[in-house]
């Protein structure tokens, strides 16, 4: 296939030592040689990088001191040929270098538009496409390796080894249409039917199994901390965040209207909800109306709840804790520095199975327990990432829903021995819907979509 040829500065924004302004097409090398000094990028070997000189053709004027990597397709990204010009990292003498390929007949990239160019050239699949945005946007390392196994092609696998063992089926459906003579091939088909379909379905429902772990990994633990004023609300979130590596606070394209903020405990994100009512009252007292509390506890999927070794339980304590129902908690008794005035048994009895973790957060004690305690919640301790196709994207969620649904009519239709035409119309439909996942049987239109959301440059 032939497109034009495009170019986006495809590092981070910030300021990199390094920035790096990618070019793809079929004038790619072309065109990065008219403005390089040096020498003639046409006639040097593929996978090599050349230092030199940026001038610009109209003025002869030298622009930057670069270097560029010529990749001739088809062993590139994109399967095109791709230029990358490094240059300084600053953000103006990045945008010269982008503005210079672009006076020369370049076009700007659209958002995503070198990932959709590698799914259209072939060299991944949508579901692998998808990946590398989320590549992007992955908020902590565990994320970021869940992503990485997709783009890999884990999940792709999976689901076309499904899809073949759905085309095994329905072949054995045809040999039965095509001999109907035979009574026994019948009675052997249903047979070797049922065991094959089950199958298909199991792994289905497993790989659904992982959403949720898919979801919080890709999207953050929706968390709030919640407890009375002045038992130490403020001081753990602090906590959390000083103990955090990396905390990533902006995700394109989402509106709330409540203030997050994440946290990366021992590889889990945590979003933590509604911080700003936390970090701003400082000598007010701090009144979470009931009304507010509800309304963040209901966004939460964790709550931390605090409590006060040094004062009894109280009612509001209680009034709080009836709003958790449902919800994951962790208490969290701080204070322990403090004489203690606290019934634990109240508590377990309070709060029933809920982990509960003692701290004094001023003496920064019971730190590292409240950190496994959620990362236990979670990942149970021993579930590790790199080993588990996570399914983390709502599209393929969605997708493998209603091919669940579709594989069991498929199932009860050859266990009634309904007419085989219906049970090949919904293992069909369950081999396309499979197929929409890793982008075989999708519409332009959705393709459009799902590459719009990427992030420039990739
Ligand atoms: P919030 O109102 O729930 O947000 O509570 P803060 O985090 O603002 O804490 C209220 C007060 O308790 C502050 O003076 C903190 O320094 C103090 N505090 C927090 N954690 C501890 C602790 O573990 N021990 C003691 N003794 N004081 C604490
Ligand atoms: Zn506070």
């Amino acid at each position: 296939m032939e497109y034009d040829t495009i170019a986006a500065i495809s590092t981070p924004k910030g300021e990199g030592a390094i920035a790096i302004v990618r070019l793809s097409g079929d004038q790619a090398v072309q065109i990065a040689n008219k403005l390089f000094k040096e020498k003639d990028l046409e006639k040097v070997d593929s996978h090599t990088i050349h230092y030199g000189h940026l001038i610009d053709p109209a003025s002869n004027q030298t622009i930057e001191e670069v270097m560029i990597s010529v990749l001739r397709a088809p062993k590139t990204f994109t399967r095109e040929d791709v230029v990358e010009i490094n240059c300084h990292g600053g953000i103006f003498s990045v945008n010269k270098v982008l503005e210079l390929v672009l006076s020369q007949g370049v076009r700007l990239a659209e958002p995503g538009e070198f990932t959709k160019r590698a799914f259209l050239n072939g060299r991944i699949d949508l579901s692998q496409a998808e990946a590398v945005m989320d590549l992007i946007r992955a908020k902590t390392d565990r994320a970021m390796a869940v992503a990485m196994n997709q783009v890999e092609g884990r999940l792709s696998k999976l689901i076309q080894t499904l899809r073949q063992q759905l085309l095994e089926i329905l072949a054995h459906i045809e040999v039965n249409i095509d001999y109907p003579e035979y009574d026994d091939v019948e009675e052997m088909t249903n047979n070797m039917l049922i065991p094959k379909a089950q199958n298909v379905l199991v792994e289905i429902q497993k790989l659904l199994e992982t959403s949720k772990q898919g979801k919080i990994l890709r999207e953050g633990l929706a968390t709030v901390i919640i407890g009375r004023p002045n038992v130490g609300k403020s001081s753990l979130l602090n906590t959390l965040v000083q103990e955090s590596k990396a905390i990533v606070t902006d995700i394109p394209g989402t509106t709330r209207d409540v203030i997050e903020e994440y946290v990366n405990v021992r590889g889990v994100p945590l979003r933590l909800i509604d911080t700003a009512g936390i970090r701003e009252t400082k000598d007010v007292v701090e009144a979470i109306g009931v009304e507010r509390s509800k309304k963040v506890l209901g966004l939460a999927d964790l709550v931390l709840f605090v409590l006060n070794y040094n004062e009894p339980l109280t009612e509001e304590d209680r009034v709080l804790y009836e709003q958790m129902e449902n919800k994951d908690i962790i208490v969290i008794i701080n204070k322990t520095d403090l004489e203690q005035r606290l019934d634990i048994e109240d508590v377990k009895q309070l709060v029933k199975n809920s982990t509960i973790v003692s701290t004094s957060l001023k003496e920064e004690k019971g730190v590292d327990e409240l950190e496994a305690a959620i990362a236990n919640l979670y990942f149970k301790g021993q579930i590790e990432a790199q080993d588990l196709t996570y399914l983390s994207n709502a599209r393929h969620i969605g997708l493998l829903k209603q091919s669940e649904q579709t594989i069991k009519d498929a199932i009860s239709a050859i266990e009634m021995q309904m007419p085989v035409d219906l049970v090949q119309i919904d293992l069909t439909r369950t081999w396309e819907l499979l197929g929409e996942i890793v982008g075989d049987s999708v519409q332009e239109s959705l393709i459009d979509q799902l590459f719009s959301q990427f992030c420039l440059g990739k």
